[in-house]
């Protein structure tokens, strides 16, 4: 297929050079000249605005930092809607709120244009590997036509229903994950204050009710397990500037919508005051430092 590609940053570059293995011919766009260019190299097409980059494609996909820009990339003047033929599907890989992601779903449909959003999950590393998950929410018939696409970026392609739900599972997953690693780093510093052996803590609670993702697969105390974040200074994994930003997100749209979100608004809240204190760059489970000394 002929794809246009929008946002060619951490997560696009690797994207969009999957698509390229796959046998697509890519036309792209970023507003930074760098990143085009570290595409054009891999022989992609340069676009040189989103209207340009969507004009003569049977695909656009974009892949951008959040809702503002998603708004202003497809509905302003040189924006998507006005070079993007008749019937051309639309896919939003990016991360967003699903209040603006159902209005550029109506205003692309509006134009006759079909289009889903697909936020990921598996971070750079999946993108690299072609093993992201994909939340897609769109008509059954939209996702459809879409997950032949995804797969070539992806190992999990799930459709969570209408247009939005892709960003409802995203954003309510991870105000969980968010939860969950703050109590997981809360009950491992205590522990250790307390007395014990962080590794003998952790190898009672992954065994009884405190057991979660974040105790057995990604636990905060360093030492505890190898091959994670906390195993080298917090470095790689995913940044706590990216976790706030979704918290962001996940407790305006609770707001909205007159929903309580207590311990995630306290989440959002301990994320902002980690990343004032300048971890923002570090892992999401470096929150532990909030908790002990290094
Ligand atoms: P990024 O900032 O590295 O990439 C976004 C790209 O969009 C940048 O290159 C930027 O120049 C470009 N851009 C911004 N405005 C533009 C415009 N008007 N026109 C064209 N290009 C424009 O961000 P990323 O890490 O690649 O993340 C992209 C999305 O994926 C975000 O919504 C993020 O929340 C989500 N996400 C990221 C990760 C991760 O680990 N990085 C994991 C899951 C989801």
């Amino acid at each position: 297929m002929k794809i246009g590609f929008i946002g060619l940053g951490h997560m696009g570059n690797p994207m969009a050079r999957n698509l390229l293995k796959h046998g697509h011919t890519l036309k792209v766009f970023d507003v930074v000249p760098d990143l085009l260019k570290r595409l054009t190299d891999q022989g992609c097409a340069a676009a040189t605005s989103a209207r340009d980059c969507a004009s003569g494609v049977e695909l656009v996909i974009t892949m951008l930092p959040s809702s503002p820009h998603v708004k202003r990339v497809y509905t302003a003047e040189h924006g998507v809607l006005d070079g993007v033929g008749k019937g051309v599907p639309l896919i939003d890989c990016s991360t967003i709120d699903p209040h603006t992601a159902r209005d550029v779903a109506m205003d692309a449909k509006a134009k006759g244009n079909p289009m889903v959003d697909a936020p990921v999950s598996g971070g750079t590393g999946g993108a690299e590997a072609g093993t992201l998950t994909f939340m897609v929410g769109g008509s059954v018939e939209d996702f459809e036509r879409a997950k032949p696409i995804l797969q070539c970026m992806g190992k999990n392609i799930v459709h969570c229903g209408d247009a939005g739900n892709g960003q409802v599972a995203k954003i309510c997953n991870n105000m969980m994950l968010a939860i969950e690693m703050i109590a997981t780093a809360e009950g491992m510093a205590l522990a250790a204050k307390l007395g014990m052996d962080p590794r003998i803590f952790a190898s009672i609670a992954n065994t009884s009710s405190g057991r979660c993702w974040s105790s057995d697969t990604y636990n905060p105390y360093p030492g505890v397990l190898e091959n994670v974040p906390s195993a080298r200074g917090y470095s790689g994994g995913f940044g706590s500037d990216l976790m706030l930003k979704d918290l962001t997100l996940v407790t305006e749209a609770a707001k909205a919508a007159r929903q309580p979100v207590v311990l995630g608004g306290m989440a959002q809240q301990l994320y902002q005051m980690h990343s004032a204190m300048g971890n923002g760059a570090l892992d999401f489970s470096s929150i532990i430092k909030l908790y002990k000394k290094d």
